[in-house]
């Protein structure tokens, strides 16, 4: 199936071809003729599967083809994104799709002033990317008029669950009218996801879309077998010999990635740390400076790298293995799209044997070890307790020695965990 046959109007095939797509991807293929027909789909999509543009150019063709009556703009799609560099990244698409349609975007979040918000609102728009916080705050300052919202979209919806979203979106759904069109799209079709989506939503249309590049296709996994206090030196190792130009390396704590990121400065490579703690500005230009390729490794925990739309991203690093097995399947999506290839490269201690584990779970299948001469695992080094970043930090302080038994929230870093007197 071809673009011009999905059923989009001149403007949007036009502004798609020059984007350079020639054919729908297989999300976009399902998605975009269902949305079309007005239905309510829950669909499972990953960042790289090109779904921005299957919810996008769907709904934007819904929204001028019953163009409004009056006078002023109202808010008629609702966009919401769990971080703010999504919600960035989907008003950009948003805008590239509807760039010859007169309709007006324009995205919301916190970290920054909230004062040329209000006055975009004021000016009036269509359709309104938002993370939830900011809405909120919003919605309590009465700027915002959300009740003539024609279609919602909640974009990564598992991952706004995991950040404790879920308040949050049941008081932004209560200010909506009933009657609307609602697009669900999360990585995963968990169970919980599915409740969720009843409970909101009542039964949409499941859509599972194979990805465009599967963990198996594109993507080459490996995983470097080494100690825990090597892990550093072994990855300048890897950027130098192998010449890499452009590398996203994943921590698992903020802390941690502020430290790597220093310490590769030290060792003469250009990087930069991106996360939560850093401020919108900050967070903006790491990522402008790394597209511009002046910063060689952008070092970035799940949370800030998720939904980043680097292009042509050769090599992903998990400097550590992230806590649930499906952030690898996130995080390893940001290299090998759009049929290129990529290395997902994992430097593994004996700490993270368990994560492993759970990854190859879900992966179906083990991933290939390799040892780098020069950085043989110490097979006498045990295993000791990951743990989450400031039960580690106060822990290392003042506990010395006690587990804190805090795990349900995640662990730390193997860069936070002391060696000093922790038994286990
Ligand atoms: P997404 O999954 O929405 O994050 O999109 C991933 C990337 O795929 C983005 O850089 C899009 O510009 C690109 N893309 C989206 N649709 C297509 C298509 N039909 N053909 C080629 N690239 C696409």
């Amino acid at each position: 199936m071809s673009f011009n046959t999905i059923g989009l109007s001149a403007e949007l095939l036009r502004a798609v071809a020059e984007e350079g797509y020639r054919d729908p991807t297989p999300i976009q293929r399902q998605v975009i003729p269902a949305i079309l027909e007005g239905r309510d789909i829950m669909a499972g999509a990953q960042t790289g599967t090109g779904k921005t543009a299957g919810f996008t150019l769907p709904l934007l063709q819904r929204l001028s083809a019953r163009a409004e009556g009056g006078s002023r703009r109202v808010i008629r799609t609702l966009i919401l994104t769990p971080t703010r560099e999504l919600a960035a990244q989907v008003e950009e698409s948003v805008r590239t799709y509807s760039k010859y349609l007169p309709l007006k975007s324009a995205v919301i979040f916190g970290g920054v002033n909230i004062n040329p918000q209000i006055e975009q609102l004021r000016r009036g728009i269509d359709i309104l990317v938002a993370t939830p916080g900011r809405l909120l705050d919003h919605v309590g300052q009465r700027t915002l008029d959300l009740s003539r919202v024609e279609i919602l979209v909640l974009d990564e919806a598992d991952r706004m669950l995991d950040m404790g979203f879920i308040r949050d979106i049941r008081r932004i759904l209560a200010l909506l009218p009933r009657q609307r069109q609602n697009l669900l799209f999360c990585a995963t079709l968990s169970d919980e996801i599915k409740q969720l989506a009843d409970d909101l939503l009542g039964s949409p249309t499941l859509i599972q879309a194979t990805r465009r590049n599967t963990a198996a296709e594109g993507v080459s996994h490996v995983i470097h077998p080494v100690d825990r206090e090597r892990k550093r030196a072994l990855l300048s190792f890897l950027i130098a010999s192998g010449s890499w130009r452009q590398v996203l390396v994943f921590t698992r704590t903020k802390h941690g990635a502020n430290r790597l990121a220093q310490q590769l400065q030290r060792d003469g490579i250009r990087a930069a740390a991106i996360h939560g703690n850093k401020s919108q500005a900050a967070r903006t230009r790491a990522l402008a400076d790394f597209k511009r390729g002046e910063v060689r490794v952008l070092v970035a925990t799940d949370i800030a790298a998720r939904g980043l739309d680097i292009e042509e991203l050769p090599h992903v690093v998990n400097f550590e293995l992230p806590n649930g097995a499906e952030h690898y399947v996130h995080r390893i999506g940001r290299t090998g799209r759009a049929g290129k290839e990529g290395d997902a490269v994992s430097l593994v201690c004996v700490d993270e044997n368990g994560l492993l584990k759970d990854i190859e779970r879900l992966l179906g299948r083990e991933i290939p070890k390799v040892v780098i001469p020069g950085y043989e695992p110490d097979r006498s080094l045990k295993a000791e307790p990951i743990r989450d970043s400031r039960a580690a930090s106060r822990g290392a302080r003042e506990r010395s020695g006690r587990d804190t038994g805090n795990r349900h929230r995640g662990r730390a870093s193997p860069l936070n965990a002391t060696a000093a007197g922790r038994g286990n």
